[in-house]
């Protein structure tokens, strides 16, 4: 099956249409196959414009909101960018294709071997995957200058704001288990963070030290 046609009409619809300008992101999502980070029963809904499962509870986001939350990172390409909540590598894969270095945290040990196993495949060789809990950043990475989390969590973990570059952007759900609004905190000098609000969303439980607690 030749999935090209309804990738291009996934970015035309759900992405230009809504207002995701950056040209760089459009690329990244017209040419990383999204249907190979879904299991074969689901792949012709790839490019539906909705979250998946992708099992052990988890979603692959929406195309949308991984535009959205791509988008607000404003990468150039020079980046080192650490993503929270790996899951199935698709938005991992975007990411790669727009920054220099990748360091992407995912605490469920089977979906980060399956998303390793894609970026390779797709030999997207500049992500390096961590399996733990990633409410505590990657410590000895850091600073970086995007932290992009892509589960909710009930406030603004403190690690992410100190692992953060001057110049850097968080983008992050926060809110409760069911609903959160999506939001950017800028860093814009040592102790000066600015916040916006961007948009509810719904994402699965960010869940660790300073997130919610698991079982
Ligand atoms: N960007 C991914 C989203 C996956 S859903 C995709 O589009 O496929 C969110 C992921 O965050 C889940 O895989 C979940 O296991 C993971 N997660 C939740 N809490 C985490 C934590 N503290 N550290 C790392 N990953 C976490």
């Amino acid at each position: 099956m030749d999935y090209t046609i309804a990738r291009r009409r996934m970015v035309e619809q759900q992405i230009v249409a809504r207002g995701v300008s950056d040209q760089r992101v459009i690329e990244a999502m017209s040419a990383v196959p999204r249907h190979l980070f879904v299991e074969a029963g689901l792949q012709s809904h790839a490019y539906g414009d909705a979250a998946l499962p992708i099992g052990e509870k988890q979603t692959i986001s929406q195309p949308y909101m991984v535009a959205v939350m791509t988008a607000a990172l404003e990468l150039q390409g020079s980046e080192r960018i650490l993503e929270i909540g790996t899951g199935s590598g698709y938005q991992t894969a975007i990411l790669s294709k727009l920054v220099k270095r990748v360091y992407s945290i995912e605490r469920i040990a089977v979906l980060a071997g399956r998303a390793r196993k894609i970026l390779d495949q797709l030999q997207l060789s500049n992500v390096n995957i961590k399996i733990g809990d990633g409410t505590v950043g990657w410590e000895n990475q850091a600073p970086f200058s995007g932290i992009l989390v892509a589960a909710g969590s009930p406030d603004v973990p403190q690690k992410y704001l100190d692992q953060l570059d001057i110049g850097g952007r968080l983008v992050l759900p926060v809110g409760d288990q069911k609903q959160q609004i999506l939001v950017r905190i800028t860093r814009k000098g040592k102790d000066h963070f600015e916040q916006e609000q961007m948009m509810g969303c719904r994402f699965v439980p960010l869940i660790g030290e300073q997130g919610w607690q698991g079982s």
